[in-house]
């Protein structure tokens, strides 16, 4: 029997604010009528400003995978070429369903633990004299190891290549947490989900869509029905829907919006920054007596948004987060594919304030020693020092 505030520390779904909750605890309403096209359109407008478009952006009744799916169908042919930026297990899957469409997938492989080195991308494109690449897939956040991907100086790798690819990003783990920037970087097609720094429930994607990107699915043959971007704009207007608009999830968007720019964008990334800044120390503080450290290793790319952490050689990632959950009532996210027991994950990403944070890393400080992780002590103290600070 659970006791208190489940301290649902994951990185991604995220705890739900109370406002967005008691925001979505009402009645349904027409969704064909003018009460919700006037919440849809705000919720769209807002969504502008979050991504840093004036781009179309449209949503879907899925979570990430779907909006990774319509990407996909809606800009490519069987057996085009596409790039795939390396990152983690997220941008390896993403690229598994890039083939299983019959799409030819390369990847541009990289260390998990590293962003990637934009002069290696430009160097493969310049190689590609014929343009067969027809789009480069990168991962903005890479969830499973915690490491950002520089975004706009990957666009000026392609740029510098001469190179006409789609750019296509996902930024699942990073949006509304980590400033993010697509018309500025020229990203094509940013694929997000509702679950992470918007602070709602799973259930909902968007996809931000370039003219250039409308272009490209003017032309492409891979079959798609629900997710057709051409039905979903319907004649030349914003329809936003295939089926039931799913009301609910537009009060909590429009709540959730209005507390993103309430906070203001900026003061939200500081808050990020500040947070991750404060677990990474509470890490670097359990790293002596050889202890676990930060995955992620260039200072310059770690996220804001989420932390993994490696436990030292023949220690137990997943006997952390199960003492964590089961004796404290903390949930962390888990090692993922080659990661699996090699990492637990701390998410500090959405509604969070430094108590929340300061609860988990006492957690995972004692479920460190109750699973037996050799580890320095005073996480909690240096981050509370840091926080304190600043
Ligand atoms: N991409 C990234 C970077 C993610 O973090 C996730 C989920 O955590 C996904 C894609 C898949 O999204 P979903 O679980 O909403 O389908």
């Amino acid at each position: 029997m659970a006791h208190g505030i489940h301290f649902f520390m994951n990185p991604g779904p995220t705890n739900i604010p109370e406002r967005i909750l008691r925001a979505m605890d009402r009645g349904a309403i027409d969704f064909t009528g003018a009460q919700f096209k006037a919440i849809a359109a705000e919720c769209h407008e807002a969504l502008q400003r979050v991504f840093k478009t004036e781009e179309t952006i449209l949503a879907y009744a899925a979570t990430g995978h779907g909006a990774w799916e319509a990407a996909l169908v809606n800009l490519f042919s069987p057996g085009d070429k596409v790039l795939l930026v390396e990152s983690g297990f997220f941008s390896l899957n993403w690229g598994m369903r890039g083939e299983s469409f019959g799409l030819d997938v390369e990847t541009l492989p990289n260390d998990w633990r590293r962003p990637i080195d934009p002069t290696r991308l430009e160097t493969r494109l310049r190689e590609d004299r014929e343009h067969q690449i027809k789009a480069v897939l990168a991962v903005h956040c890479e969830t499973s190891t915690g490491v950002i991907n520089p975004i706009a100086a990957i666009r000026r790798a392609i740029d510098a290549a001469k190179h006409p690819a789609l750019f296509l990003v996902d930024t699942i783990s990073s949006l509304a947490s980590m400033d993010f920037r697509t018309d500025e970087w020229g990203v094509d097609v940013v694929v997000a989900g509702s679950q992470k720094g918007l602070m709602l429930p799973t259930g909902m994607a968007f996809t931000a869509v370039s003219k250039k990107a409308l272009a490209a699915a003017a032309a492409a043959k891979l079959p798609r029905v629900y997710w057709d971007w051409k039905r979903l704009l319907g004649e030349g207007s914003l329809a936003y829907w295939n089926g039931t608009a799913p009301v609910h999830f537009y009060y909590g968007m429009q709540e959730a919006l209005r507390m993103l720019e309430e906070e203001g964008l900026d003061n939200v990334f500081a808050r990020h920054a500040r947070l991750a800044e404060a677990t990474r120390r509470a890490v670097r503080a359990w790293r002596s007596n050889n202890g676990p450290e930060v995955f992620a290793l260039d200072p310059g790319a770690q996220s804001n948004t989420i932390t993994a952490v490696l436990v030292p050689e023949g220690s137990d990632a997943n006997k952390v987060r199960q003492v964590a959950l089961d004796r404290f009532n903390v949930s962390l996210g888990g090692g993922l594919d080659r990661l699996m027991g090699k990492v637990f994950r701390i998410g500090h990403l959405g509604d969070l304030n430094e108590p929340m944070l300061l609860g988990t890393i006492a957690a995972v400080e004692m479920a460190l020693g109750l699973a037996g992780v050799p580890h320095g002590k005073g996480g909690v103290a240096a981050a509370m020092e840091y926080l304190a600070g600043e």
